[in-house]
């Protein structure tokens, strides 16, 4: 087993997952097997209770997982099937800790980060290597070399270099190199003292990756080699892309990261075949199509809250061969101005996930326009809750149905918690959450989207659509399509005679690969691309 250590420089954001993924992707079609995890320096035990604000989208695992949204690029770069071995954060590291001095498994000793916190990181990544098998893992510690909360994963990891041998022990350190424009320069200094500071911690990497805006020239490139302690050609350009994330290992490889990585992990394997990547690259960048869909949400002016769905939309624009144009719009907008403005000229609309009241009366009126203006459409867990409530309201004629998330006292509670639920007392890793068995009923557009009868997919939520309403709400024309295999809670809705109208309350955009877009995401897109929008209003 050989290990890869990926740590950041300078600052935070800087696409270091993505580079971990893409060199993960390259090494994958060299015929290794990859596994990927991520440590996190911070102290919830895992991102579920975040808002999206402080951490972007929560990436739900198989298992139930709430993990980093960096998982969500390992599972779409690679092909391993990730679990909540693969990512810690020092709240699940302490917590251990705790509860081991608890009960009494330290005999006595006094209990200090190190030994105690750093075994305790070097066993988790043992356990991974055990239980996971695998030819590489990557291991990408978050966080900013420099920062204190990230000083017990760096003494870790140098530790474990030691104890697992220099020559299975591969250490990258990705740092920015800033362009100061009124010299019109890149400057290497940020890169040197991170890499000081690492040095100061025992940790020499092997490889830099400088990331940049522009063109690192030769002088740089032998500036950063030469306080770097590296060769030059252990200098990597990670420049921003142009078009698309999917670039990034075509760009990796151009610089022979993978050869470089294999050679000093004694690793020998063929070059990679990147046939299938460049084709997927090439519709992403050049495709023939175009198509424009409108997102319907509370955070869209984040780049990173609805990450997964606007990759699952590209996955499936790029298998039509069309360019997704992805329209954000603020529910709240549509609250105040009416949907005319904000959708018309939309060939799709789509509502995702969330939580709380904020939006939802936007969410619901843009739901309604597509509905009644036959515009393709796709719900997503709170997107399918909504459609209900709406159809409850504007087709069954039930006034101020709604889900008691955002009134407890409504007179219709067509979605409402289940009993489960209502014990719940802690707010962390207690959802309904991750892969559930869901049965497709016959004769629907979903078995037609799916092709089988039996689906797993990952749930998070905790309302559900009242049992009580489901009669009503199907003899007024409303399908439910899917139901768990287990409690026979309604998974999929669909609305029989509309072009495209179908909702679920897991997350399919957590099973979308690039070359493998998910089947609900590609039959929405189809859809979209044979809608054709009314004009734009002119306002
Ligand atoms: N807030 C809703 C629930 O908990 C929907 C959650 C979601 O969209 N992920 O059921």
């Amino acid at each position: 087993m050989k290990y890869i250590f990926v740590t950041g420089g300078v600052v935070s954001s800087l696409g270091k997952g993505l580079a971990a993924s893409s060199l993960a992707t390259l090494l994958e079609l060299r015929g290794l097997k990859v596994i990927m995890q991520k440590f996190d320096p911070y102290l919830n035990v895992d991102p579920g209770t975040m808002n999206p604000y402080e951490h972007g989208e929560v990436y739900v695992l198989d298992d139930g997982a709430e993990t980093d949204l960096d998982l969500g690029h390992y599972e779409r770069f690679t092909h391993t099937n990730l679990s909540r071995l693969n990512n810690l954060t020092s709240g699940q590291v302490y917590m251990s800790v705790l509860e081991k001095e608890r009960a009494g498994k330290y005999q006595g000793r006094t209990v200090q980060v190190i030994p105690h916190v750093t075994n305790e990181i070097k066993e988790r990544i043992e356990e991974v290597a055990e239980k996971m098998g695998g030819d590489v893992i990557i291991t990408e510690i978050g966080g900013t070399v420099g920062d204190i909360e990230g000083l017990p994963f760096l003494e870790a990891i140098r530790q474990f270099a030691i104890e697992a041998g220099r020559d299975n022990v591969l250490f990258i350190h990705a740092a920015l190199v800033p362009y100061v424009k009124a010299a019109q320069e890149l400057k290497t200094k940020p890169t040197q003292q991170s890499l000081a500071k690492l040095r100061e911690i025992g940790i020499i990497p092997q490889i830099i990756l400088a990331r940049t805006e522009h063109a690192l020239d030769e002088d740089v490139r032998e500036k950063i080699a030469l306080f770097g302690n590296v060769p030059i050609e252990q200098v990597v350009e990670v420049r921003d892309v142009k078009h698309s994330i999917y670039e990034v290992p075509l760009k990796l490889h151009e610089q022979r990261l993978d050869d470089t990585v294999c050679h000093l992990l004694h690793l020998q394997t063929p070059s990679p075949d990147l046939t299938r990547w460049r084709h997927f690259v090439q519709r992403v960048i050049h495709p023939t199509h175009q198509v424009r869909i409108g997102v319907v949400g509370k955070y869209i002016e984040l780049q990173d809250a609805y990450k997964s769905i606007y990759e699952a939309l590209t996955h499936a624009g790029a298998y039509k061969d069309a360019k997704v144009d992805i329209v954000r719009v603020d529910a709240e907008s549509i609250e105040k101005a009416g949907p005319d403005i904000y959708l018309a000229g939309l060939q799709g609309i789509l509502i995702p996930g969330g939580f709380g009241d904020r939006g939802t009366e936007g969410k619901i009126a843009a739901t309604r326009y597509a509905r009644e203006k036959g515009i393709p459409f796709f719900g997503i867990c709170l997107g399918m809750q909504i459609a209900v409530i709406e159809f409850a309201r504007n087709v069954c004629g039930l006034k101020d149905a709604t889900s008691t998330e955002f009134d407890k006292a409504t007179p219709h509670p067509v979605i409402s918690m289940m009993e489960e639920q209502k014990k719940v007392k802690q707010l962390g890793g207690t959802m309904r959450l991750g892969n559930w068995v869901t049965e497709i009923l016959p004769s629907t557009q979903a078995r037609e989207i799916y092709g089988q009868e039996l689906i797993h997919e990952r749930h998070r939520h905790r309302y559900e659509v009242n049992e009580d309403y489901k009669e009503q709400l199907e003899n007024h024309g409303l399908r439910i399509s899917a139901v768990s295999q287990k409690g026979g809670l309604a998974e999929m809705i669909e609305l029989p005679g509309h072009a495209f109208f179908v909702a679920c309350q897991f997350h399919p955009e957590f099973n979308s690969k690039p070359n493998d877009p998910h089947p609900i995401f590609r039959s929405f897109v189809k859809a979209a691309l044979a809608h054709h929008a009314l004009p734009e209003p002119h306002c």
